[in-house]
């Protein structure tokens, strides 16, 4: 495929952060694609799709900063300097992040690690879960009459646990869809939370796994059965957690057949 002449040429020596989107190749922007087709080293995460790397140049030098099967993950830090390091080299680098770069993506701890080593980047935004995820199951993330606000919560902070600095009574109160990401391991906590913040137990909730891939599988239930309903269902990570009265648009905008192209 021919890209637009327009695009910004990827010098050697820069660092591109870019987003990939939720899981099928087809969401990432033309830019993503011209900076994998350029760039010199590719740095990833276990939420890139192997399609999606399979577009990189075949010589493109491949490094792994990501948790997957078990494998001990890379460090923050150790994720920056190696992205400095390659920069340094001369290379052209390219940061392929899972989703947007600026959501929940640390990539914005990496970005001010290369503005302060004096790297030149450009940022490559992708489409987030929370977003293109929602789409694919069929759940519009506003829609006119259902709901004014939108709010992305992470389903855990650095010590594992559900965030504390979360104030669940204005939360709650004030926005109307809730997605939270990295949302599995507390999925019965945050559902207690909001339900004692004066949610309904009988709204509407999802959880989203492997969102826009083969495998997405997407599990309805009131929000106080919806944990029980995710544990039944056996969803694996990544995996979203939604709130709200747009789920119920999912009954008429259920299109995606994971099995079909
Ligand atoms: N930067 C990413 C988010 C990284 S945090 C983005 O913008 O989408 C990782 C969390 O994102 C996962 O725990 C999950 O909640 C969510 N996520 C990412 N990809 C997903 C997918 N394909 N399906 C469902 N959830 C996904």
């Amino acid at each position: 495929m021919d890209l637009p002449d327009s695009l910004p040429e990827f010098r050697p020596g820069h660092v591109w952060l870019v987003g990939a989107g939720p899981g099928e190749p087809g969401l990432l922007s033309l830019l993503a694609l011209h900076a994998l087709r350029h760039a010199d080293a590719v740095v990833y995460d276990a939420l890139v799709d192997e399609r999606i790397l399979a577009l990189a140049r075949a010589d493109s030098e491949r490094h792994y900063a990501g948790k997957r099967g078990g494998r001990p993950s890379a460090k923050q830090p150790d994720i920056s300097e190696r992205l400095i390091a390659l920069a340094y080299a001369g290379k052209r680098v390219l940061r392929l992040k899972g989703g947007d770069p600026f959501v929940f993506g640390r990539g914005a701890e990496e970005a001010l690690a290369l503005a302060t080593a004096g790297i030149p980047f450009r940022v490559v935004p992708g489409i987030t879960a929370g977003v293109g995820g929602l789409a694919y199951a069929g759940i519009p993330a506003t829609a006119r009459g259902a709901n004014v606000a939108v709010a992305f919560i992470t389903g855990y902070d650095s010590t594992g646990e559900v965030p504390e600095e979360v104030d669940w009574g204005k939360l709650a109160g004030a926005i109307p869809v809730l997605v939270f990401y990295m949302a599995l391991a507390h999925l019965d906590e945050i559902a207690r939370r909001l339900i004692a913040a004066g949610r309904a137990a009988s709204e509407p909730a999802a959880v989203i796994s492997r969102a826009a891939t083969a495998r997405q599988k997407v599990v309805e239930a009131p929000l106080a059965a919806i944990a029980a309903a995710a544990k039944r269902a056996q969803v694996e990570p990544p995996a979203m957690l939604v709130v709200g009265e747009v789920v119920r648009l999912r009954h008429h905008l259920d299109w995606f057949r994971p099995d079909t192209k």
